[in-house]
Formats: C-alpha cells, sequence, structure tokens
C-alpha cells in the first residue's frame, strides 16, 4: 500500500492552497497537496516552473503570501529555519573546508550542545551510513567529488531530520558516478525512513530515485504520481512529453467499441485506442504513444488495426536500441523504437525504407488536452 493512498496515514507535510507572489508575479499558484512519511518525493519541471521555491518555503527561507504549511500537523511559518525537523542539502555541498569530515558531520551537533559521547555514537553511525569511515580524518579537499557528496548528505542527516530536501544533490557529479550515487541516495534514504524531497532537472534522475514524482508547470503540480504511472498514464500532453519520449498525434475522436476511433488526417487511416475518458463526438484529442509502443516492419502488420505507412528519415543506434524517426505523407514525425536483441542483420531497416508503423489499442493514452 502506497503511503498517499493510505487512508490511516498521516500527511508529513501538508500543502493548504499555498500561493507565493514575488511582486505581480505568481511564482506557485494556489497549490494543496500532501508529502508522506519515508517518501521520496521529487519535484520536476523545467526552468522557472516554481521548484526551488517550493522548497525554499519548506525550508523556511521564503514564507507563502498565502496557505499553510504544516509540518507534521503544525503550522510552520511561525517557527524559524534552524528550529524545523527539516534540512536542505545545497548543490554546492556548503563544506568547512578547513574541519576534517568528522568535524563537518559532528558541526551541527556540537552547536545543539549535544554530550561528547553521543556526538561521537551519531557521527561514528553517520559515517557507516555513508561508507566514509575511513575518510573521518581527512579535510573535504583531501577526498573525491562523490565522498565530499556522502559527506554532505551524512552532516545534513546527523540531527535526524524528518524531512531532508536535496537540491540537485548529484549535480556536480560526472554521469557514471551519479548513476551509482543515485541507488547510494535511494539505499540511504531507505535505510534512515527520512522523507527526502528533491529538486532536480534531470527527469531520468527523478523517475530512478523517487517513490514519486510531482511533474510542474507554471508554479502549480499538474501530476503526482509514481514514475511508473507517471510514464504510463500522463494526464496531459504537458506531462507526457516532459518524461521520456512521446509522439502526440491530435485528431478528432469518434466512440467505438471500449474507446475510440480518432481521424487525425485527410487520407490517413483512423486511428483506435481504448480509453476511459469521457469525450465528446468529434472533440479534439491528443494520442501520446512512446516509441518503444510502435513497431517498425518492411511488411504491413497482421492483427494491428493502428497501421500507418511512412518513410525513415533518421534512426539513432544506441547500442541495445534503436530510435527511428519515421515520417508519415502528412508531414508528421512518429517515433519507433527496438530492442537490438540481436546483432543486426545486413537486411536492417535503413534510411529512405517505406515501412510500416503499428501499435495495438491499447498501446497509445488518449488525452483530452
Ligand atoms: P530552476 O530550475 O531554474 O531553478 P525553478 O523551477 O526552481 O527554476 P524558482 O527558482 O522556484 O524556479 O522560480 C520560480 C519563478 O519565481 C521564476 O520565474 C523566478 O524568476 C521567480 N522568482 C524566484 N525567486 C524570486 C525572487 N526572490 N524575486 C522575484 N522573483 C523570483
Amino acid at each position: 500500500f502506497e503511503p498517499w493512498n493510505d487512508p490511516n496515514e498521516k500527511p508529513l507535510i501538508q500543502f493548504k492552497g499555498v500561493t507565493k507572489r514575488f511582486g505581480e508575479f505568481t511564482a506557485i499558484d494556489n497549490q494543496t497537496f500532501d508529502i508522506f512519511a519515508r517518501e521520496f518525493f521529487a519535484l520536476l519541471g523545467p526552468s522557472g516552473c516554481g521548484k526551488t521555491t517550493m522548497m525554499r518555503m519548506l525550508a523556511g527561507f521564503e514564507t507563502p503570501t498565502e496557505g499553510t504549511i504544516l509540518l507534521a500537523g503544525q503550522d510552520i511559518a511561525p517557527i524559524p529555519p534552524n528550529k524545523r525537523a527539516v534540512n536542505m542539502m545545497f548543490q554546492s555541498y556548503a563544506l568547512f573546508p578547513h574541519l576534517s569530515v568528522w568535524d563537518n558531520i559532528a558541526f551541527g551537533l556540537k552547536r545543539d550542545g549535544l554530550a561528547k559521547d553521543a556526538i561521537g555514537d551519531r557521527v561514528a553511525e553517520m559515517l557507516k551510513l555513508t561508507r566514509l569511515e575511513k575518510f573521518a580524518r581527512r579535510k573535504p579537499h583531501q577526498i573525491s567529488g562523490g565522498q565530499r557528496q556522502r559527506v554532505a548528505l551524512a552532516r545534513s542527516l546527523a540531527k535526524a531530520p524528518k524531512l531532508l530536501l536535496l537540491d540537485e544533490p548529484l549535480g556536480a557529479l560526472d554521469a557514471k558516478l551519479r548513476q551509482d550515487t543515485q541507488f547510494e541516495l535511494m539505499d540511504i534514504q531507505e535505510k534512515t525512513g527520512t522523507t527526502f524531497v528533491i529538486v532536480t532537472h534531470d527527469q531520468e534522475e527523478a523517475m530512478t530515485v523517487a517513490s514519486r514524482v510531482a511533474v510542474m508547470d507554471h508554479g502549480r503540480i499538474v501530476q503526482a504520481d509514481t514514475p511508473a504511472r507517471i510514464y504510463e498514464n500522463p494526464n496531459s500532453v504537458y506531462v507526457a512529453d516532459f518524461i521520456g519520449d512521446v509522439t502526440i498525434i491530435e485528431g478528432t475522436a469518434k466512440r467505438s467499441g471500449d474507446g475510440y476511433e480518432i481521424s487525425f488526417a485527410e487520407g490517413q487511416p483512423a486511428l483506435y485506442a481504448v480509453s476511459d475518458v469521457q469525450l465528446t463526438q468529434g472533440q479534439r484529442c491528443y494520442l501520446a504513444i512512446r516509441p518503444e509502443k510502435v513497431s517498425i516492419t518492411a511488411e504491413k502488420p497482421e492483427n494491428l488495426r493502428n497501421a500507418l505507412k511512412g518513410k525513415i528519415l533518421d534512426i539513432a543506434y544506441l547500442g541495445n536500441l534503436s530510435t527511428y524517426h519515421v515520417e508519415l505523407p502528412t508531414g508528421q514525425i512518429v517515433k519507433a523504437q527496438t530492442a537490438n536483441t540481436r546483432r543486426l542483420s545486413r537486411r536492417a531497416l535503413t534510411w529512405e525504407d517505406e515501412v510500416w508503423l503499428g501499435w495495438t489499442d491499447t498501446a497509445a493514452v488518449l488525452l483530452e488536452q
């Protein structure tokens, strides 16, 4: 049972009608949503959509213009940032260069006046959690970027916050290290049971680490759901397009069986999609089709009602996969992706080839907007 679906679970964070304006500009627009304990919650969206503003309000660096934010049922507005059970880890890590790894992790605990033994125990626990035991005596400049990232994480978890905010936590790492660190981050989140809220530009990263992804657009969360459901059942063209690769075909709908028949262009066959959405006769609609759900063949596919003829325009060979851009006679490009499970044969499809695209009636998602 996912916590955000469990009626017995109380939310850790509640946004209630939260608006944040900077002068005339509305950065966050009347948002009401919950984040639950132990969630790994990702805020995802294009630059300027309000991700950082959300974080800064949670951290206490900004206050909402309207509405309230509750932490464990308590309004956080009157609580100063350093008194909240919330910590923020910055992209720059902000480690003290002159202090050892051990002292960096101990810093907040010392400031809180914790007993020496308790500090020692807690730092040891954090060093173990982040696999930094061997580096305790080193200074930040004597360890690698990945290790510095772990020190920053250990330091921000030392005081056992209820909520940890992570602003582009892996932004400073190179691609390969970033991937390994994503799994480490998930592991640490699970072990500590701390609620993580992450802001990232990288949709693959959000999909990898988060248990729930909130896609934002102009100061609003437009869909918040598991990565799989966001990918498989986007609620709008905006979300379908923002997450992963997709072809959008615009057309008009006509009821047919357990779904709709969609006409999209003169001289092109109708398409079929099984769908629960309620559309009126002739309503404008959009089909969102993931490339890996589209088959590409030299012969017309049998048993598929959705079959379109086109010409290969581009091929991207990615080793394990190949992505084809196929142009329909209407000029529209449809993307198809195949898994290269065998070695490419000499008869493989190539540029300018006339091909057939096909997909099942349940492969495409029908969207109203
Ligand atoms: P990015 O991914 O580029 O960091 P973001 O989604 O985090 O973007 P925010 O930093 O939350 O976006 O900013 C949202 C909007 O609010 C932007 O248009 C920004 O210019 C504006 N904004 C943020 N802080 C302020 C401020 N202190 N004064 C005026 N406008 C601000």
